[in-house]
């Protein structure tokens, strides 16, 4: 039996985290000497994160294994809906199959070991991966809504200018676990760790922390999958923001997929000077591709694209840039989010005075352009994507 569920394990998708720290694709498992000709011995470790997979490769794994695929959901609520990390623990399912999840899985978790809180209520989590890189995450309390800003990637390959994580470079991309388990490692702390949080769940999801979610593609997809699915987070297109800064193959791939989500697009500028300037991915895919696609997006009613805008001061707070910022996104349904720049002693760039935010909404808002200031979260806790990180490597670097 055990061969032929590694035989089946196989089949799953290309990329699929098979060990720790490591990704594995089809061929590179192949020649594992185990595969090619030792026969693996029953009591070595597990090497499938459960959480790297999705409900079909779960029911694949379940039918694979000999067991009714009915309780592939039953599997799939325990790991998301009650956050239980033992196989032993679920106890709806047959003892036969908890034994030999045991022997061929293994259930991997998230604990921050860095928690910062703003005097805001907004809360940022540092969260430690098994080979010693971090990742963080940003709880923002709204009212009745809770949102989660989470990482995809450790650094970000696109090197914008005026963000933390592009100076860091890109290191690796996250698995699927390690972008589900930030949620539910912070969903874990919100229930146990604050009497104002202890009776709430996080509403809201934004990809928009460390990292571009389009270039770490398919863990994204499979994460958004989950998020999606019922019996995962179950969360609507509704509560689960996209942000990208305009890949567009990758967005055009996920666009003929069913997957629920809401985009947001950083512009950033204007014109494609200034926005080569500040975001390189513009070279290759430049404005006028961005908002090509951003008209073929599908809209449910009442949905609107966002679109983000990072004022710095001097490069792109014009009057001038609010009014062709004004003809670039004429005809989509839209709402702009301008966001001052969180100064950092890292960048150089400066956060534009409140005159001239307030003047630069107010060109849009004169043309019908809904516009907010996003409201600064969490400046006294290093709350900008990778000011955390850098600040942990800075004290883990000093004497
Ligand atoms: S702003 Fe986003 S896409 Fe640009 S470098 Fe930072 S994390 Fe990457």
């Amino acid at each position: 039996m055990f061969s032929v569920v590694l035989q089946e394990l196989l089949k799953l998708p290309v990329g699929l985290s098979l060990r720790r720290n490591r990704t594995y694709n089809r061929d590179t498992f192949l020649n594992e000497s185990w595969i090619m000709g030792e026969q693996r011995s029953m009591s070595s470790k597990p090497t499938v994160d459960i959480k790297d997979l999705t409900q079909n490769d779960i029911e694949r794994l379940v039918l694979t294994l000999g067991q009714q695929g009915y309780l592939a959901k039953q599997l799939i609520t325990w790991l998301y809906r009650r956050r239980i990390i033992n196989f032993h623990e679920m106890t709806d399912l047959p003892k036969t199959l908890r034994e030999t999840l045991k022997r061929v899985a293994f259930i991997s978790t998230l604990t921050p070991n860095r928690i910062e809180t703003s005097q805001d209520g907004s809360k940022k989590f540092l969260f430690s991966l098994m080979d010693g890189n971090s990742v963080e995450s940003i709880l923002i309390p709204d009212g009745s809504r809770l949102t989660l800003c989470i990482s995809t990637q450790v650094g970000c390959p696109l090197g914008c200018r005026f963000c933390l994580t592009g100076r860091m470079g890109f290191v690796r991309n996250l698995t699927t676990s390690e972008i589900m388990n930030q949620i539910l490692g912070a969903q874990r702390e919100v229930a146990t760790q604050w009497e104002e949080t202890a009776q709430r769940k996080i509403t809201n999801i934004v990809l928009m922390g460390m990292g571009e979610p389009l270039a770490n593609y398919d863990n994204t997809v499979k994460a958004i999958e989950v998020m999606n699915y019922d019996l995962g987070l179950g969360l609507s297109g509704r509560r689960i923001t996209l942000s990208t800064s305009g890949l567009i193959p990758a967005m055009e791939r996920i666009l003929s997929t069913k997957l629920r989500f809401q985009w947001a697009v950083s512009l950033n500028a204007a014109d494609d000077d200034t926005r080569s300037f500040l975001m390189p991915i513009n070279k290759s895919h430049p404005l006028k591709e961005v908002l090509e696609i951003c008209r073929r997006f599908r809209l449910r009613p009442r949905e609107r694209t966002i679109f983000e805008y990072v004022l710095i001061d001097g490069i792109n707070d014009s009057p001038r840039d609010a009014l062709r910022l004004v003809h670039l996104i004429k005809g989509i349904p839209c709402k702009v989010n301008l966001i001052p720049f969180n100064e950092s002693p890292e960048l150089e760039f400066r956060r534009p005075s409140d005159e001239k935010i307030h003047e630069f909404q107010k060109i849009l808002l004169d043309r019908y352009i809904t516009c907010i200031i996003r409201k600064s979260r969490g400046g006294d806790i290093s709350a900008a994507c990778g000011q955390l990180t850098g600040t942990f490597r800075r004290a883990m670097n000093s004497p």
